[in-house]
């Protein structure tokens, strides 16, 4: 998948060009490149129009020792350390070494 030709932009920052919207849906705080759901998903599941128009925390955000946003569990859950999510979503086998890497590129990248 290639939005824009040319330069060396990862997809990271070819995704991250064509989003409108860096304020978490579930919490309103902004959400921070390292911790995006968005570019997360993008990343395992491939960019699409849905992904312009919202941006979601990816691992829970806490301050001061409260959880002030619960972040993706659905995705997060994929990550060592991560409570599987108790909504229901199942958990794919298949799919925890692809937001393993997703997580960790997107680590590298903006840090
Ligand atoms: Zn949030």
């Amino acid at each position: 998948m290639n939005f824009i030709q040319g330069g060396a932009a990862t997809h990271f920052q070819q995704m991250e060009t064509l989003m409108f919207v860096y304020h978490c849906d579930k919490c309103g705080r902004e959400v921070e490149r390292n911790n995006d759901a968005v570019l997360i998903d993008g990343e395992v599941n491939g960019f699409s129009l849905d992904h312009l128009m919202s941006d979601r925390h990816f691992l829970p955000v806490i301050e001061n020792g409260e959880v002030v946003c619960p972040g993706s569990p659905s995705r997060a859950q994929y990550i060592e350390g991560q409570p599987k999510d108790s909504r229901g979503y199942s958990y794919d086998p298949r799919a925890e070494p692809l937001y393993r890497a997703a997580y960790a590129k997107l680590q590298l990248e903006t840090n």
